[in-house]
């Protein structure tokens, strides 16, 4: 297609079109820790029981619930202690009848032992519940003396010795035990591939003994921004030159989307220059390459007569606003993204189709931001002719309703009306007023995409 050729396409159109050209990238082993964010290539099964064995739910004792039977604080059930086990230790000791084991959460329940009584339901637990009326109890403080300093066995070796606890509560097989593969089976599947892994899934992984896991590898994306006028952030601004702005907020949004952001700097609007460094971007072996400015109509655009040169290109007009034009292709077999120059287009543009693209190949399968029907409080003209994004502040009112307003000027160059934003309102091509109280959507900016 000629770069004079400028088609008019929708903003759905063009995204289609784009996401077309876009997969999920190859599994790679992946850390644990740097899995977080991302999205599992393989599916998972548990390696064992989770947990693997059954264990106490509380601080309490082991006991045979048989024994409790109409234990109250009226007529408390004596057992005798026999012994005491610590998370991470395992007794010996068999839980006979008229016996407990001191067990603390998360120790193996002992044999013989079919429940756990809490503390605050024994003789120990008195000191515990601060206020109740048997405020000490030897037997109970012997028990804790006997064993405080002992995280598993041995028994006392003259049983006649044993200190005893009282029970003021019967318990029934099963309370207070967590019972072996309650969570988690062996062999169980618990994560299917296509999953984001958010901490939730990672603590999962870790329980399942998971250190690295196969997910999607991270998007590499180019980013050149092109035009005489640019100085690099830090340097002396000169006559007629601006900051290289665009290049720091791709950049940011990169990260953001979950890609690698790789910058090239600043190109001149010269042939050989910005064909010497398209070249430089595609040696870096990027996934997606992303130009700002040079796509419009102007003398010095000639980011379009290179793309056209050196790959198959779409120069398009999309019917939004900001950020009519947008160049999109594939240059040596690597798609390539032409971001209009002006500061809100071209990070506006990026939102729209460059963060898609971005998901998709993390293996996401939803990229769209919540959109919320919200209220708006001030009249909104759309004279464009286009899809106008009014960059706004919705907040919710004290009824549950959500309402906007815009942040000001609209003009494609104001980045205040976007640092001061949090989502954008979509008036449709058609709709050419917005009326205070009428309904708009909103995109929600700082919102993330739903995962189910
Ligand atoms: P262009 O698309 O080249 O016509 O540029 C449109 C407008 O965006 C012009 O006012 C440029 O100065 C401005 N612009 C282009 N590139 C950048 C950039 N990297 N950072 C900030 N503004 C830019
Ligand atoms: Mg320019």
């Amino acid at each position: 297609m000629s770069a004079t050729q400028l088609t008019s396409i929708t903003v759905p159109e063009a995204l289609a079109y784009i996401l077309g050209h876009f997969a999920p990238l190859p599994p790679e082993p992946t850390a644990l820790l740097a899995a977080s964010g991302r999205v599992l290539a393989e599916d998972i099964t548990a390696d064992g029981d989770v947990p693997p064995f059954a264990n106490s739910a509380m601080d309490g004792y082991a006991v045979r619930a048989a024994d409790t039977a109409g234990a109250s604080r009226a007529t408390p059930r004596p057992l005798r202690v026999i012994g005491n086990v610590a998370a991470g230790y395992v007794t010996g000791a068999s839980v006979g009848p008229g016996a407990a084991l001191r067990i603390m959460t998360g120790a193996p329940l002992p044999a013989g032992a079919d429940a756990v009584i809490r503390f605050e339901e024994t003789s120990e637990g008195d000191a515990i519940n601060a206020g109740a009326s048997h405020a000490t109890n030897r037997p109970a403080e012997d028990a804790k003396a006997t064993w405080r300093n002992q995280i598993a066995d041995p028994p006392p070796s003259d049983p006649a010795a044993s200190p005893t606890v009282l029970l003021y509560n019967g318990v029934q097989p099963g309370d207070n035990v967590r019972h072996a593969g309650e969570d988690m089976r062996r062999g169980q599947a618990v994560l299917a591939r296509g999953t984001l892994i958010r901490p939730y899934e990672v603590a999962l992984l870790a329980a399942v003994g998971r250190p690295q896991v196969l997910t999607h590898r991270r998007p590499r994306v180019v980013l050149l921004s092109t035009g005489d006028e640019l100085v690099d952030v830090g340097a002396p601004v000169g006559p007629g030159q601006i900051r290289n702005s665009n290049s720091y907020g791709l950049a940011a949004q990169v990260t953001a989307a979950g890609g690698v952001p790789l910058l090239l700097g600043i190109a001149r609007d010269n042939l050989a220059e910005l064909t010497t460094r398209v070249e430089e971007g595609l040696a870096q072996a990027p996934d997606l390459f992303v130009t700002s400015a040079g796509v419009s109509v102007g003398d010095y655009d000639i980011v379009k007569d290179v793309l056209d040169r050196e790959g198959t290109m779409h120069f398009w007009q999309v019917r939004m606003k900001p950020g009519k034009p947008l160049a999109f292709g594939v240059v040596r077999g690597v798609p390539l993204l032409g971001l209009p120059g002006n500061p809100v287009s071209s990070l506006v543009s990026f939102e729209q189709f460059g963060r898609p693209a971005i998901l998709k190949m993390l293996g996401r399968t939803g990229w769209a931001r919540p959109v919320l029907q919200v209220r708006a409080t001030e009249a909104i003209p759309n004279t464009s002719g286009r899809e106008h994004y009014i960059r706004a502040v919705v907040t919710r009112t004290a009824t549950g309703e959500y309402e906007a307003r815009s942040t000001g000027e609209q003009g494609s160059g104001i980045l205040t009306s976007l640092t001061q934003a949090n989502a954008m309102l979509i008036v449709e091509e058609t709709r050419t007023l917005v009326q205070p109280g009428d309904m708009v959507r909103a995109i929600m900016l700082d919102w993330p995409e739903e995962v189910f």
